[in-house]
């Protein structure tokens, strides 16, 4: 009998010694194997698993051009969106979108809707709401779009380092977050880096001065000897 106790520890205890780190090898592996995304374009490069995206690693010659919240829907910026038919992604607050789903449609035909928030709170903040934030944008997002984003740029940027912001995100199917090397405001450009580089992520915002925003995003880039290009297709849905 005791011999026999003996064995059942001993197999409970190898058990528990070798499950977790079984486990953990086989998720490490696993999640590393998951990230390398095929049949995208050449320049494409691994990204680790979450860690904030200021550039994109390629080296044609690409900028994508990026543009946040939907506050305002200005028309002449559509229009200019769907004439030159310049690929955007916007990241969207859930709030912002209410009845105007097809507007951002048309914006973003030749890129993608993704998340960036429920209300526009700081993920900074402890009292925020990571996972209505998060996750219920998510949802809201796939309810007025018919798809469920995978890529998510935090409010101010902030907190995009943070590893609670990083667990929720990965929670609720978030791939990839999202910031940006240059910014366009009133006609502006401020660079992350000093200049524009193959990669560069542009931020734009869905303000009145949108249109004027676009073209000046569409000057530097071509000034720069790059082309907008669709951000989804450098940085896919991987799972
Ligand atoms: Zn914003």
């Amino acid at each position: 009998m005791r011999a026999l106790v003996a064995v059942v520890i001993a197999v409970v205890l190898s058990f528990a010694l070798t499950a977790p780190a079984n486990s953990a090898t086989g998720a490490d592996s696993g999640s590393t194997n998951g990230l390398r995304a095929s049949g995208t374009p050449s320049g494409y490069a691994t990204i680790p698993t979450l860690r904030p995206i200021y550039r994109v690693k390629t080296k044609e010659p690409v900028v994508f051009i990026t543009i946040d919240d939907g506050i305002y829907k200005d028309l002449a910026a559509r229009r200019l969106v769907e004439k030159r038919r310049i690929p955007v992604t916007s990241f969207l607050t859930a709030w912002t979108v209410q009845d105007r789903a097809r507007y951002f449609e048309r914006v973003s035909s030749r890129g993608s809707i993704q998340n960036h928030s429920a209300t526009h709170a700081s993920f900074s903040l402890l009292s925020t709401d990571l996972d209505h934030e998060l996750c219920y944008t998510q949802r809201k997002l796939r309810r007025d779009f018919g798809n469920t984003p995978w890529m998510m740029r935090p409010p101010y940027g902030a907190a995009a380092d943070s590893p609670r912001v990083r667990a929720v995100a990965r929670r609720c199917g978030i791939e990839r977050i999202v910031m940006w090397d240059t910014v366009i405001d009133d006609g502006r450009v401020s660079y992350r880096d000093g200049r524009l580089r193959p990669g560069s992520i542009m931020l734009l915002h869905f303000g009145p001065d949108l249109e004027q925003d676009l073209r000046t995003a569409l000057r530097v880039a071509r000034k720069a000897g790059l082309r907008p290009a669709d951000l989804a297709a450098y940085l896919p849905k991987l799972s």
